[in-house]
């Protein structure tokens, strides 16, 4: 710990007080303080020429940073589906006993704070934690009494890292104990590729070769939405600005997704390429790699593959031996917030501010970063520019389905015998996806993650791909011995968790969502209650402003949908609405007045 003054200002000069670097700043003086305080808000405000609401503003919105202290230690336990269906509760308890105080609070000396945190990107991996920085998977009780013992003595967190995961999780750069988990390799991602192979390509062409051998490909972006990259670079080339930007979306953040892990530790120079050229196709000069603070494990070791690109001329001044095109890549992380992984959203973390969605139109390619046009491209998808550009649009078209063309990294994890990556082409059904992974005999699969679907056998059919099942890549196999609802209700909490507050439906309708599930999963609710869930979904989805609240009703829609008797099984058999329980209220009031209760039949 030190002099507050001394520690604000060494960080605000290290950054040369630019106000993009805000969120760098902040977390700089809570690593040194263990907190952000009100003195410290202010010092760094004033340093910044910011007011301290904006300061303010940053520090309150972000998971990993606090104004109050949070211990010399501090672990962050996922309490996602995944994680609680493998055995979460008890590692929490484990923790909670040997630490002596609950989550959400500081030990008696104030050294170790113990928090739960939303998916970090381990499913495939789980019970797993974040303690300052460094990531413990596959927690056992055991594992965790060796751990709290550790930081009670004061042992340096790294240090109690046992086993190190595969392929560059043994970085010296990395020194991780996850794991890759890379059960299918495929011919886009996986397979083996020459690094700078793509730019040369691309370089000898014209930024609008580049983008029609995109188009020709007919890829979609890889986070979700699928929208057609070569029309999205098509549009950012031709907008009206003075500099252009790429920013790569590295913020995976839907429960269940972990393949852009997994990119970016075992091939961060084939994204890097496909940055690169995405650079000279729509006429940037500055990418920004906006990393996921989960991801925080993995950032020397990224900052060293820039550094090697660069002395290799993939990246800085004539990149790619191309006179005149200068193009770098610079890491921005964030802080800890889903919300980011909105496009608009990540722009406005990017620039140091509130990860609140932007209005649009303007779209981020007429004006994103800084202002200025800008393409946000996912991990996976920048990756398979890199292998489109080597191997042709024909080539990558040639695979998948009509609409969704190429192959896809899926993320799978849940009840099954194989979690981990898996690159598949599009159309594969669920059935053989099951089958390939050991999940066969599960009641339900949740596509896309929480704002994806839910569905049951019917559904097994059915092809992955935009039109019928559609994917940024999370897959979670839920068995028959699970209490589907209550998965529901675990993905309700996490939205509402990471709503921004923005605005009204998403940020009150998914807390009234909530409580009416809960009605009806204790028992209380009536036939009203489920047609009154039914229409607050709707108003959520089409009344809220941005993604997150336009899919956060999904879990329960698409159970409402596809398992409706789970809701029906649970109604109380009457007509009328009924918010209490008579029965109940009366026996505990006949107890305090000591009474004997005079209700016919009971
Ligand atoms: Fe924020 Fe939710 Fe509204 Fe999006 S929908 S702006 S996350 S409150």
């Amino acid at each position: 710990m030190g002099n507050i003054a001394e520690v604000v200002s060494k960080a605000v000069e290290s950054y040369q007080k630019d106000p993009t670097r805000l969120l760098d700043v902040i977390r700089d003086v809570q690593d040194a303080l263990g907190q952000v305080s009100d003195e410290a808000i202010v010092q760094i405000g004033h340093l910044m020429n910011l007011s301290k609401v904006d300061v303010e503003g940053v520090v309150t919105f972000y998971h990993f940073f606090s104004k109050s202290p949070v211990g010399k230690y501090t672990v962050y336990l996922n309490n996602s589906a995944v994680a609680v269906m493998m055995g979460r509760g008890a590692i929490a308890k484990a923790f909670e006993k040997e630490v002596g105080c609950s989550f959400g609070s500081l030990s008696e000396d104030g050294k170790i704070g113990l928090y739960d945190t939303s998916c970090i990107g381990m499913n495939d991996q789980e019970p797993a934690a974040i303690i300052n920085g460094v990531v413990f998977t596959n927690l056992t009780e055991k594992r965790v009494k060796e751990l709290v013992t550790g930081m009670k003595a004061g042992r340096n967190v790294s240090d109690m890292v046992k086993d190190l995961g595969d392929g560059n999780n043994q970085s010296e750069l990395v020194k991780s104990m996850v794991k890759n988990n890379i059960r299918q390799r495929g011919s886009v991602l996986f397979a083996p590729y020459e690094s700078g192979s793509a730019l040369r390509k691309a370089v000898a062409g014209t930024p609008e070769d580049v983008i029609n051998e995109i188009k020709n490909a007919e890829l979609r972006g890889r986070g979700g939405a699928g929208f057609p990259t070569g029309m999205k670079w098509d549009f950012c080339r031709r907008a009206q600005g003075e500099r252009h930007y790429v920013v790569c979306n590295a913020d995976e953040g839907e429960p269940g997704t972990f393949k852009d892990r997994v990119i970016l530790t075992e091939i961060p120079e084939m994204l890097f390429e496909g940055m690169a050229v995405a650079g000279y196709a729509v006429g940037a000069a500055e990418g920004i790699l906006y990393l996921r603070a989960e991801y925080m494990y993995l950032k020397k070791f990224l900052e060293k593959v820039l550094d090697d690109l660069r002395k290799k001329n993939i990246l800085g001044k004539n990149a790619g031996g191309k006179t005149g095109f200068d193009f770098d890549v610079k890491i921005q992380m964030g802080a800890g917030a889903y919300i980011c992984g909105e496009e608009s959203a990540l722009i406005q973390s990017a620039e140091g501010k509130r990860g609140e969605p932007r209005n649009r139109p303007p779209f981020p390619v007429q004006r994103g970063y800084g202002g200025y046009p800008t393409t946000v491209n996912n991990v996976e998808t920048l990756c398979a520019v890199s292998r489109i550009m080597v191997e042709g649009g024909k080539w990558f078209a040639s695979m998948g389905t009509v609409q969704s063309r190429g192959m896809k990294l899926l993320s799978v994890s849940g009840d099954c015998d194989k979690p981990g990556i898996y690159e598949v082409e599009w159309g594969i059904t669920l059935e053989q996806l099951l089958k390939t992974v050991g999940g066969s005999g599960a009641q339900a699969v949740v596509i896309g993650g929480p704002s994806g679907t839910i569905v049951g056998k019917e559904a097994f059919g059915k092809k992955v791909c935009y039109q019928e099942l559609g994917t940024g890549g999370s897959v979670i196999v839920i068995s028959k011995k699970r209490n589907l609802l209550e998965i529901v209700h675990n993905f309700m909490e996490f939205f509402i968790e990471e709503s921004c507050g923005w605005c009204v439906p998403c940020r009150a309708g998914n807390v009234i969502i909530t409580n009416k599930l809960e009605k009806i999963m204790a028992g209380n609710g009536t036939k009203t209650d489920l047609a009154e869930l039914e229409s607050w979904c709707k108003i959520v989805k089409g009344m809220s402003r941005c993604g997150l609240g336009q899919t956060s009703p999904n879990p329960i829609a698409t159970t409402i949908a596809n398992f409706r008797s789970l809701y029906e099984e649970k109604l109380k058999k009457v007509e009328y609405e009924t918010g209490f329980d008579l029965l109940k209220s009366v026996q505990e009031s006949c107890k305090v007045a000591n009474r004997k209760p005079k209700i016919e039949g009971h």
